[in-house]
């Protein structure tokens, strides 16, 4: 069921034009009518026809400007209508399922978590992704008519084209139908996209991508993602494969990744490898703090713990995430000088604090970055928090109703 052939409002809407003049007055509003005409080139009357049919959708609400400079009539006033309609964004992580349901801006109205206790099958995926949206949508007094979309932000390689999950390593699974099958459960377009393009494109939207047409978004978490923004858009490459930032080598001879080569940067600074790092080095140092946390299972071993013994001044904790930091910087160095992007976004849990990932990060991309002076590039990290991958897949939806497709 392809999003063109449904029938809905939310296909009306999707006209060139009318996303045009709906993009127009997201960015520019409150705006009136002459002005959308005079900036995109529409003709007025194209424009008020355009505005009277989103009006009558709900989507775009008028308004009396406050005052006029020439003291004639006051001019109408238009703006987004962001509670009109609502949007169900989901992401599937490593071990969860998180479903949220926004407004238009983005608004949380719900949000649900469903854990993976174990591997599951693709039916067993699929089936707990549908129960969670059911679960979501039970819960909410909404009507589910002014439901426009559900976005669907996958870990892993995604063919958005076909809503297709190509390959989970988390999961271990191939191939999973997502858009057919949720689409035939809901009834509803659905759109999906890989979780760090989706963060990309909540970035752009809602944070720290805000401003700026380029910039390159990392996501540090159990694997490591990037999501390319590029003239306003996010990059996919034909294969839609675009951004594997995980998967360029740091060493030819360094540690064996998941994906079967040897010395990637995933294999060296997602979580999973500082933990794997900390536990062969632990046994080697007997006196450290996190050694004697850990012995006889006192405590579990995990990210926290590792930060926590660092800031303690364990130093085999620091020195770990130390060289964790200046891996990644390595990497985002050489993807600087390759794309030049006027920001980098990091994500995830081993930025929330500076000292030990994000400060060595910093300097390598200084040290080894190639530039003029007057080219700064900001380093900066998300402030979506742990929202920014479901927000991503909410995103997808409103970016195909707002952003017009040539
Ligand atoms: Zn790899």
């Amino acid at each position: 069921m392809s999003f063109e052939a449904k029938t809905g409002s939310f296909e009306k809407m999707k006209q060139l034009n009318q996303s045009t003049v709906l993009n127009m007055i997201r960015m520019r509003e409150p705006i009136s009518r002459a002005e959308i005409a005079k900036l995109t080139k529409l003709t007025p009357p194209t424009v008020s026809s355009l505005v009277n049919e989103l009006i009558q959708k709900n989507l775009v609400t008028e308004e009396e400007a406050p005052s006029s400079k020439a003291g004639g009539r006051k001019p109408i006033m238009l703006r987004i209508n962001y509670s009109a309609y609502y949007i169900v964004g989901v992401y599937a992580a490593a071990e969860i399922i998180r479903v949220i349901l926004t407004t238009m801006d983005g608004k949380i109205i719900s949000d649900y978590c469903k854990e993976m206790t174990q591997l599951p099958s693709k039916h067993e995926f699929l089936n707990l992704v549908i129960e969670s949206i059911h679960y979501v949508l039970n819960h909410t007094t909404i009507d589910k008519s002014l439901i426009l979309g559900i976005g669907f932000a996958m870990h892993g390689l995604v063919n958005p084209n076909e809503g297709l999950a190509i390959f989970s390593p988390h999961l271990q699974l191939e191939n999973i139908p997502i858009k057919d099958c949720l689409e035939e459960e809901f009834d509803i377009p659905v759109f999906v996209e890989n979780d760090v393009r989706a963060l990309a494109l909540a970035e752009s939207w809602f944070g720290q991508g805000k401003d700026v047409s380029d910039f390159v978004c990392i996501s540090v978490g159990r694997g490591i993602g990037s999501g390319i923004f590029i003239n306003s858009e996010i990059y996919k490459s034909s294969f839609n494969t675009g951004g594997e930032i995980g998967h360029t080598i740091i060493d030819v001879n360094g540690p064996k990744c998941q994906c079967g080569n040897h010395g990637c940067l995933e294999a060296y600074a997602s979580e999973t490898a500082i933990l794997s790092k900390v536990k062969s080095e632990l046994n080697n140092y007997p006196d450290s703090i996190l050694f004697q946390w850990v012995k006889n299972g006192k405590k579990e071993l995990s990210l926290n713990l590792v930060f926590d013994a660092a800031r303690s001044g364990d130093e085999l904790a620091a020195s770990i995430l130390v060289e964790t930091g200046r891996s990644l910087g390595l990497a985002a160095a050489n993807m600087i000088n390759i794309l030049k992007p006027s920001k980098l976004i990091l994500e995830g849990n081993i930025f929330l604090e500076d000292k030990y990932v994000l400060d060595p990060l910093k300097q390598m991309i200084n040290k080894y970055t190639f530039k003029s002076p007057h080219e700064e590039i900001s380093v900066v990290c998300s402030k979506l928090g742990k929202t920014g991958m479901p927000l991503g897949a909410v995103t997808l939806v409103l970016n195909k109703l707002f952003k017009p497709e040539e």
